[in-house]
């Protein structure tokens, strides 16, 4: 859930789904439509659906029993390098190290690293400061800090536990620039992420065992949408049932996967 999601938007959320979901065989034998429709509002559908594909084959091929490897966790569907190492590190205590956004700000800031550095370098270079045996302690302290101090924009340098330690800090005291920062992302609204998002969750008010017209849909989901823009529908439609969130009838409605 808190993969590209902050932490105020998924706690809600996390306790409802597992008191849905209690645990990894319920999961496992869930339909996917209700798994789909328990993780309304979070976005990012597929989350949800790399879950339950997860708890699967952990319950069919590891007795039920999350693997204590990373290799075996990247396997897994929806489980990156990131979240393996989350898991590795938060789970098992692993000397692992889970770079996410705020993680990786402060890296830049601290050790001054330009934009022309790959992300990829920051999980590199977490990984060689980490101090061993206190991976769990490490990451969540920095990404507190990320949360709290040092933020995206205006960072509370003056509060700032490493403040002498940190190459940015003379720059943005000052009000500069500085150029570490990531690139700004495109747009969301208006994206096809977001009309992806529009589309599993007008589905998720259809009753099992109900569809929809693709017409009806793209009603639904653009004010403006005309029987010209039936070609840009069904391309995402098509990439959404590729991913096994939606399923296409033979009549050409759609409805949630069962
Ligand atoms: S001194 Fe400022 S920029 Fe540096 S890590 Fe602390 S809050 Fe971030």
């Amino acid at each position: 859930m808190l993969q590209q999601t902050g932490v105020e938007r998924v706690k809600k959320k996390y306790v409802e789904f597992l008191e849905l979901f209690p645990d990894i065989e319920t999961l496992a034998g869930a339909s996917s439509a209700d798994v789909i429709r328990a993780w309304s509002p979070l976005g990012y559908n597929r989350r949800a659906l790399n879950l339950k594909r997860t708890a699967e084959l952990v319950v069919a091929e590891y007795r039920g029993q999350i693997p204590r490897d990373e290799e075996t966790l990247k396997s897994f569907p929806g489980i990156g390098p990131y979240t393996a190492a989350a898991v590795m590190a938060f789970a098992f205590h692993e000397d692992k190290a889970p770079v996410d956004t705020n993680i990786s700000r402060i890296l830049r800031r601290l050790f001054g690293i330009g934009r022309d550095v790959a992300k990829r370098e920051d999980a590199l270079m977490a990984q060689k400061i980490l101090p061993l045996g206190k991976a769990s302690a490490w990451s969540q302290a920095l990404m507190d800090l990320g949360a709290t101090i040092c933020l995206p924009r205006k960072p509370l340098c003056h509060e700032c536990p490493i403040l002498e330690y940190c190459d940015a800090a003379p720059k943005l005291i000052a009000g500069g620039d500085e150029d570490t920062a990531p690139k700004s992302s495109s747009p969301y609204v208006g994206s096809t992420r977001y009309y992806r998002g529009r589309i599993v969750e007008a589905l998720r008010g259809v009753p099992d065992g109900s569809s929809l017209g693709v017409l009806d849909l793209g009603h639904m989901i653009r004010d403006d949408f005309t029987s010209s823009d039936l070609n840009w529908l069904q391309l995402i439609l098509f990439g959404l049932r590729e991913d096994g969130l939606i399923a296409i009838e033979d009549s050409g409605d759609v409805t949630l996967p069962v």
